[in-house]
């Protein structure tokens, strides 16, 4: 094969390398950065099976990101995953029952973005470094909640590069804002925007694109860089946890070599679940990817039908980092199934931002066959914590919990009995008012700090350092700004003008 190196999914652009793709997020023609092809990994789980989790992070990644040397990679790789994580399996696997979950919120803000954020800024720092730029970065992110803490704990401290966070004064929970708010490091910082989510990501947009603001940025020797989820340098780094899980599996006993397993993944953005979704291509043994969706299940409904619609009613739910509409990982798999055909991804994205929706082919459509999407109401959601408590003592979140509900009602629909691994993607503690409602009604209307030590105690788990005492550290930020606001904020941040 070619050395691998990055396109846009719309085709315009030139061809770059996996560390210019990390520095620039996005492709100039507004596509996505996917590899020329999928490599191929020689894989079999006896071998494999030696392999820590930082091992196999650099078998996986170094066949992607080609031009980092085998020096520079690990060194990023060890700096990621250490003990930030609280145990050094990295992202362990649970057996509750008959079912198994791949713990992936053993990080430091309790939710699995920890996994890619916490190597990101390390591969963004040695990408700029092989590209001798000699600016400063300046990340701007907007977050629904779990996003912009992430972003925060893995950019800290990280010379050559600032960070600042938008959150909406409405919607994000109050862990999530406590999170944010008392976080403390010397090149981050934190703004609350008037509005929602969506009007926070705009302003963030805005600032993207404004052209005055770049050049004079520039001027002063910084760069813009991005930290959301299109970035391959989030995207890579999650393929590692699939072959993880399967290991985690074979070393059981619970398959065999070669047995294939399923997976659920429960899906906003459709990052988490396209990196499975790349695991599978690259020869891991997975049968299904299932796709679990909240009430917002615009991707149940693509999946089954072929037609994306996204004019519809949005719903703020009880596993709010799932409420999208938009699900911009998605184009790189329309990208694959259209056989690498940019004209096609173009046409359909065109037809997605005028019309609010597209419809593929009967080709494309067989090739989704990897695929089985089904979604969870919040009452079902709320159902599958209860009957996990009542039966095994254990508690999960509200975005395992969806998960978990919509592969149940795969189990009962196909009688399917393939070893099937759910993908917990954040701790319980992370939602506390959902989950003890859940548990006992008796919580209902219980201050979430109390809530926090009460799940302690009923679930016997410890409570995670990233959130111990978070009602009394100190709060660092507390700017508010206004939408039209937000670029003189950045400015005084920089200390510009
Ligand atoms: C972001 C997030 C998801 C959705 O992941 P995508 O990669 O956006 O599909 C699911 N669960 C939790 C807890 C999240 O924070």
């Amino acid at each position: 094969m070619d050395n691998l190196i990055y396109k846009s999914t719309r085709g315009q652009g030139e061809a770059v390398s996996a560390s210019q793709a990390i520095i620039r997020g996005i492709a100039e023609d507004g596509g996505l950065f996917v590899p020329n092809y999928i490599p191929k990994i020689d894989f079999n789980a006896k071998d494999f099976s030696k392999f820590d989790y930082k091992e196999l992070a650099y078998i996986v990644m170094s066949k992607f990101f080609t031009d980092f040397t085998e020096e520079e990679l690990k060194n990023c790789i060890d700096k990621a995953y250490d003990d930030k994580f609280d145990t050094n399996e990295i992202v362990p696997v649970k057996k509750i029952g008959n079912d198994f979950f791949l713990e992936l919120h053993h990080g430091p803000t309790l939710a699995f973005k920890d996994v890619a954020l916490s190597i990101l800024p390390h591969l963004l720092k040695t990408a700029v470094k092989k590209q001798g730029i000699n600016k400063e970065i300046l990340i701007l992110t907007a977050t629904s909640g779990d996003t912009g803490k992430a972003a925060l704990e893995g950019f800290n401290n990280i010379d050559g590069i600032k960070i600042i966070v938008f959150y909406p004064e409405v919607g994000v929970s109050i862990v999530q804002q406590l999170q944010m708010t008392t976080h403390n490091g010397n090149n981050t910082f934190v703004v609350a925007i008037k509005g929602n989510f969506d009007d926070a990501q705009k302003a963030v947009k805005e600032i993207f694109t404004d052209e005055k603001m770049r050049s004079q940025l520039n001027e002063k020797g910084f760069m813009f860089s991005s930290a959301n989820s299109i970035n391959i340098g989030r995207l890579i780094p999650q393929v590692v946890y699939y072959f993880s899980a399967y290991l985690n599996l074979y070393k059981k006993g619970e398959i065999a070599e070669g047995e294939k397993i399923n997976v659920v993944v429960p899906t906003g953005n459709f990052g988490d679940i396209l990196a499975g979704y790349f695991a599978k291509s690259m020869g891991l043994p997975i049968d299904k990817l299932i796709c679990a969706s909240n009430k917002n299940k615009v991707l149940t409904d693509f999946i089954n039908t072929g037609r994306y619609d996204r004019n519809r009613d949005f719903y703020v739910t009880n596993s709010p980092s799932m409420d999208i509409l938009v699900s911009s990982n998605l184009e790189r798999l329309l990208y694959f199934v259209s056989g690498e055909n940019p004209e096609k991804v173009k046409s359909l994205m065109e037809s997605l931002s005028t019309k609010g929706e597209y419809s593929i082919d009967e080709d494309m459509k067989n090739k989704l066959q990897d695929f089985y999407a089904g979604y969870a109401s919040e009452e079902e959601t709320c159902y599958v914590i209860t009957d996990l408590y009542r039966d095994y003592k254990e508690a999960i979140d509200t975005h395992t919990a969806v998960a978990y509900s919509v592969y149940k009602k795969y189990e009962e629909d196909t009688k399917d009995a393939t070893k099937t691994v759910i993908l917990s993607t954040a701790s319980p503690f992370k939602f506390p008012k959902s989950v003890m409602s859940s548990i006992d009604k008796k919580y209902d209307g219980v201050n979430e700090f109390e809530l926090i030590k009460e799940l302690s105690k009923i679930g016997n788990y410890p409570i995670p350092a990233g959130i111990k005492d978070i009602d009394t550290r100190p709060q660092i930020h507390n700017t508010v700004c206004d939408k039209k606001d937000i670029k003189n904020v950045v400015l005084n941040f920089l200390k510009i003008k």
